[in-house]
């Protein structure tokens, strides 16, 4: 009796550990494998090697010799904003624009909508709201508002994703809007995570350097960046990593994704001319060699002769190691010392580039 009572305790324990442990493995599952995604796997990688010069030893590689990846910052002390920064809300139900007209709106940190050509472009959309509840590795909570509601948005005719950081590839976004998004246009190796998210193959046009695809009149060309990819330690450079060069109607743009200061600038213009505006990555991240210091992307900005910069990686999380409005102060200064036309619109103020380029408002200085 009595050993049938011990073995009856027995089995409720492991009962208990069996479900613990399968809450423990499906937690493990849910918040850590899937956002981190599928990578390519032998066979694709295998064609990287015949699809870009830049793919060999198994990695993709930058341009010039680079550092080290370097580890955290120190956050202590830092200035976030006194509450949720507001943001212009968009009306997720966008009238189509016309063939000829350029609409520009910054969502925050390096997201932006796009019109152009008549169709709708998304560039790097973040659109959830806060970080996960295993920080690790997901975003950190935001500090202002996003400006278009995920649930309530009409077609997105292009999505373009410049590399797999999570700052730049939201796993919850991508799920959450595929169904209203047309195609979908990432550097090589980002096609396989998207795959592995339930993204039909169908819809994704990868890009290696310099490679261009045109969709309904528009010219996407994927352009060099000097960064690096990776959403997990041992998945680093093995996705691509790149800008974009949007050009369509009588417009274009020109995104430099996250970047280093490196010979793309001028090669860019070289090679496609001058953009209107440069949506430009002036967060003043680490490392160093993988983003911009204001006086770089001003120098970038005349390399590439673009007409305005609109800074960008900045005003949606503070984890890079200056007060959350410093590389807005900082873009402005060194754009007036400099002589190139820098250009500030609130998150989700959306305007038209013909009409009202000039958006000068020093909005952050009501919330610092
Ligand atoms: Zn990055
Ligand atoms: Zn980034």
């Amino acid at each position: 009796m009595k050993k049938h009572k011990v073995l009856k305790t027995l089995l409720i324990i492991a009962a208990i550990l069996l479900i613990i442990g399968g809450i423990g493995a499906f937690a493990f599952y849910k918040y850590f494998t899937v956002p981190i995604g599928k990578y390519p796997d032998k066979a694709r990688a295998a064609e990287f090697v015949k699809l870009s010069g830049q793919y060999s030893d198994g990695q993709f590689h930058n341009e010039n010799e680079v550092g080290a990846i370097s580890g955290a910052v120190s956050l202590d002390g830092l200035k976030k904003p006194e509450k949720l920064i507001p943001a212009e809300k968009i009306d997720g139900h966008l009238e189509a624009a016309s063939k000829d007209v350029m609409n520009i709106s910054w969502l925050g940190h390096s997201s932006a909508l796009v019109q152009i050509g008549g169709d709708n472009v998304l560039i790097d959309p973040i659109l959830t709201t806060s970080g996960k509840p295993l920080q690790l590795y997901s975003l950190p909570a935001r500090i202002s508002e996003v400006p278009l509601d995920i649930d309530d948005m009409s077609a997105i005719d292009v999505l373009c994703i410049s590399h797999d950081h999570f700052d730049h590839l939201d796993y919850g976004t991508i799920t959450a809007i595929d169904d209203r998004v047309s195609d979908y246009v990432v550097p090589l190796g980002v096609d396989s995570l998207l795959v592995g998210w339930g993204v039909n193959r169908d819809k994704i046009h990868t890009l290696s350097w310099w490679s261009s695809v045109e969709l309904r009149g528009v010219t996407y060309t994927l352009t060099p960046a000097q960064h690096y990819s990776g959403r997990f330690a041992g998945k680093q450079y093995k996705t691509l990593w790149g800008g974009f060069y949007i050009a369509g109607g009588s417009h274009s743009l020109y995104f430099t994704g996250d970047s280093g200061y490196c010979g793309t600038f001028a090669e860019i213009y070289e090679k496609l001319g001058a953009p209107e505006i440069m949506l430009a990555d002036s967060g003043q991240d680490t490392p160093a060699w993988s983003h911009m210091s204001p006086e770089e992307v001003t120098k970038a900005a005349k390399g590439v002769h673009a007409q305005y910069i609109l800074p960008v990686h900045w005003a949606a999380y503070n984890y890079a190691g200056y007060d959350w409005y410093k590389p807005a102060e900082d873009i402005v200064k060194q754009a007036e010392a400099d002589g190139v036309a820098v250009i500030t619109p609130k998150p989700g103020h959306i305007f038209s580039f013909d009409d009202d380029a000039a958006q000068n408002e020093h909005w952050w200085e009501e919330y610092k």
